[in-house]
């Protein structure tokens, strides 16, 4: 089964259909949360996913988008987009969103937004937290996103974990080790190459594999400041920050 792996598409329209479009012949679509928040096309991000059948977990902001959340642990910038969000979207993105669970098992994958320990919130982004989180898992591998940066943390038989920092075209093979493998993101990249991030996952060649497509970066930077929302976030997409 050849699955598409999609994380952190932060209402960027133009950067999931760039996405879709690369994608080509997929047997399923993962997504792992923050469908929304940040971006102007909450409304039309989930009926594409809704489209192409997609499958996943709920992120911090698509919760705080539902009012399921306290949004003071947000900056001002996402505060200011969560409550647009809110307000804009359809009663059936609504339902569809409060549909999502926190954690799904897919076959040998956990699906998870930020870690296995807290699926919410807490960001893998050192050894000693990854370590704790590859022990938190029942499956082989776990996907996870929220930190919007591709990478795998894998560990190996003495416990020893090392960090892969995966670019566009890196593979990864499958094997026995433990493994955490975080997509990056559709619609906010934030490690410094604005193009979209995303994983595909082929389960019977047991092999990952990170690519990178570029978009129209100025369609949703337009439409950002057609919205109204805060300039920053229309300005950190071409940085990819
Ligand atoms: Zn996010």
């Amino acid at each position: 089964m050849r699955v598409a792996i999609l994380s952190d598409i932060h209402a960027n329209l133009p950067a999931l259909d760039a996405v879709l479009a690369a994608l080509g012949e997929v047997d399923a679509v993962w997504q792992l949360g923050d469908v929304v928040g940040y971006g102007p096309h909450p409304d039309e991000v989930v009926a594409r996913l809704r489209e192409a059948g997609a499958t996943g977990v709920r992120g911090n902001h698509d919760v705080a988008a539902l009012g399921f959340l306290d949004v003071e642990w947000f900056n001002s910038a996402a505060r200011r987009a969560v409550e647009w969000t809110a307000r804009r979207i359809s009663p059936e993105t609504r339902a569809w969103l409060a549909g999502l669970p926190e954690r799904a098992e897919l076959g040998e994958m956990t699906l998870v937004h930020g870690s296995p320990r807290d699926p919410t919130w807490e960001y893998i982004m050192t050894t000693p937290d990854a370590g704790a989180s590859l022990a938190a898992f029942a499956t082989p591998c776990c996907l996870h996103g929220h930190t919007h940066v591709p990478a795998a943390w894998r560990a190996d038989d003495d416990g020893h974990v090392e960090l892969l920092r995966p670019s566009d075209g890196s593979e990864l093979a499958l094997d026995a080790r433990r493994v955490l493998l975080n997509p990056g993101s559709v619609g906010q990249p934030r490690d410094g190459d604005p193009r979209a991030s995303f994983l595909v996952m082929d389960t019977e060649a047991r092999r990952a594999t990170w690519h990178r497509v570029a978009y129209p970066i100025a369609t949703t930077q337009a439409d950002i400041g057609a919205a109204g929302l805060p300039r920053w976030l229309a300005d950190r997409l071409a940085d990819g920050r």
